[in-house]
């Protein structure tokens, strides 16, 4: 608790009011710009019309594009004093998940490496012995919403609100700390997640780069693509619950991360939680 998340660009986010992003300034410049147009010069409305669709068509694109920053701050690698440190951020979502989050927390252990797990909150509340092992072991956890509802990207304020207070409540009583991170599942949002995380004091973490290891089984090529340009500052994401299964059947984090731990050694990289990596 009390370890900032926020990089020193995104800090500033978190106290007082919010800051319009740029995206949102641009939009309300269109609207008033189409609005005037449209009613004072003659044949311009279709034209009016067009820009304020387009204006929407790119404001959709932002929130289904993870790694922008558009829509509000975006913390999408560690900031350079992790990259003098030698240091990378391993993210492991949509735990804690019984049958795989033991064994991950065995492989950290025994390459003496540290990761964030961004756990939903209601998984926490059915494995809340799991979860506070995960935090007793030296790891992160941090907010990746209260059910992860796959509508989430279309909620609206008090969706967004209910679903992230609610996860920053079960975790802050379950394991004693108030997560300072959030990731919105599959990373996609709106203009509405960015006022609602400020309020509550969260930095929007996305990735550097992603497995698609929920979907991908095949653990070489969730490796290469983690591990394409590896260097220090990236922030890596896996996930222990919904993981996809290897032919044999096991949960491909299993089987990916050893390699990971392996290079990252070879590599002298060392893997630390977002709120020591996120320490200027
Ligand atoms: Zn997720």
């Amino acid at each position: 608790m009390g370890e900032s998340c926020a990089m020193s660009s995104a800090s500033a986010a978190t106290s007082g009011p919010w800051p319009l992003p740029p995206a949102i300034r641009a939009s309300a410049v269109v609207h008033m710009a189409a609005i005037g147009a449209g009613a004072l010069v003659p044949g311009a409305m279709p034209w009016a019309i067009g820009a304020v669709v387009l204006n929407h068509a790119l404001i959709t694109g932002a929130g289904l594009t993870p790694r922008s920053s558009l829509l509000g701050p975006n913390v999408t690698r560690l900031p350079d004093a992790a990259g003098a440190r030698r240091e990378v951020a391993i993210t492991i979502d949509d735990g804690p998940e019984p049958e795989v989050t033991p064994r991950v927390l065995d492989l950290l252990d025994a390459h003496g490496q540290r990761a964030t797990f961004f756990c939903i909150a209601e998984r926490v509340l059915a494995h809340p012995a799991l979860a506070r092992e995960i935090v007793a072991r030296g790891h992160s956890i941090q907010n990746h919403t209260a059910r992860h509802r796959h509508n989430f990207s279309f909620l609206g304020p008090r969706g967004f609100a209910s679903e992230i207070a609610r996860a920053q409540d079960i975790l802050a009583e379950t394991i004693g700390q108030r997560p300072t991170c959030f990731r919105a599942p599959a990373g996609l949002r709106n203009p509405f997640l960015e006022p609602v995380l400020h309020r509550l004091g969260l930095s929007l973490v996305s990735w550097t780069r992603r497995g698609f290891d929920t979907r991908e089984g095949n653990p070489a090529k969730v490796m290469a693509r983690l591990a394409r340009n590896l260097q220090a500052r990236d922030i890596l994401l896996l996930h222990d619950g919904n993981a996809a299964r290897t032919p044999e059947g096991n949960p491909v984090l299993l089987e990916v991360l050893p390699l990971l731990l392996e290079r990252l050694r070879a590599d002298g990289l060392s893997a630390v939680t977002l709120p020591e990596g996120l320490k200027p």
